[in-house]
């Protein structure tokens, strides 16, 4: 758990493979992983500078405290209220709700190779996109930082408020999971497939596939990880059989070949 980035440059070249972590709200780590002697944490690196409309925020703060600090003067980082996890793992996935993403708002992002040399790369070559980024594809460029831009307008409080309590209405996350577990493939939605497979419901050990959203699969106790791959595994496995559609995880896996 580096606190600088100099602490981070200087642990770099001794580790050839790290695994990033930043919430680890989306990440399916192998039950034979918590031995794996590489894992980073940037959770110590969490400032957060504020220049309306400009912020910074350092990768391991929580997104949650970038967009309250955004709020007071930008309704448009609203729909990202209620994400859970930190600004490098949103950055990495392009984390999004309600028709907005968070790479909408970048102006650049400052990262680290393998060799703990630093580079700042212009939102426009982050390759964001629906869940995907060249962080997601890269995983040797960590991210240290990033530079944001809200638009000014206002409301923002209220607007978050408003889907705060949306996001409760639906209920979809009050047992544990990961989130929508695949992306929606083309102009489907993994959850209605996955749903009209009839697999809502299906268990193994204590993983099961939400019976509220079927692109969720909650832990109803102590599901390991291979019991929520195995769940994942057959939702896939059924959906090209019925549907011959390809579902993509959304969810980073580790150990794992979904
Ligand atoms: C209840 C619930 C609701 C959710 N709702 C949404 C939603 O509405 N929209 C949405 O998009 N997602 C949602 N998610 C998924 C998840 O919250 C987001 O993807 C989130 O942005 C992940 O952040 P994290 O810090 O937890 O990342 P992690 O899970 O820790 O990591 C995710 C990936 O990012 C990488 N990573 C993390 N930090 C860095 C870094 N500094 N540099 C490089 N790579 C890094 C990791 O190695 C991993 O590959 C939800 C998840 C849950 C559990």
């Amino acid at each position: 758990m580096p606190g600088s980035e100099a602490e981070l440059a200087g642990l770099l070249p001794a580790l050839s493979d790290p695994v990033v972590l930043g919430g680890c709200t989306n990440l399916l780590l192998s039950d034979f992983m918590a031995d794996y002697p590489k894992f980073v944490s940037l959770r110590q690196m969490h400032s957060i500078l504020s220049d309306p409309p400009y912020f910074r925020a350092q990768a391991g703060a929580l997104l949650s405290e970038l967009i309250r600090a955004a709020l007071p003067f930008s309704a448009a980082p609203a729909p990202l209220s209620g994400i859970p996890g930190t600004v490098g793992g949103a950055l990495n996935g392009n984390a999004g709700a309600f028709g907005a993403a968070i790479g909408d708002f970048v102006k650049s992002v400052t990262c680290m190779d393998s060799s703990g040399k630093s580079l700042s790369i212009p939102a426009s070559e982050c390759g964001f996109a629906y869940r995907e980024s060249i962080f997601r594809t890269n995983r040797n460029l960590i991210i240290v930082s990033a530079e944001f831009e809200f638009p000014p307008s206002a409301g923002g409080e209220e607007r978050a408020k408003e889907i705060l309590a949306l996001r409760r209405k639906n209920r979809l996350y009050e047992q544990p999971s990961l989130g929508s577990f695949f992306k929606n493939p083309g102009n489907d939605f993994a959850g209605r497939l996955i749903e009209s497979a009839g697999l809502k419901g299906f268990r193994i050990g204590d993983a099961a596939v939400s019976t509220r959203h079927a692109n969720i699969i909650v832990n109803l106790g102590n599901a390991t990880a291979s019991d929520i791959a195995e769940v994942a595994q057959t939702c896939k496995e059924t959906v090209l059989k019925l549907y011959n559609i390809t579902l993509e995880p959304e969810v980073i896996t580790y150990g794992f070949d979904i």
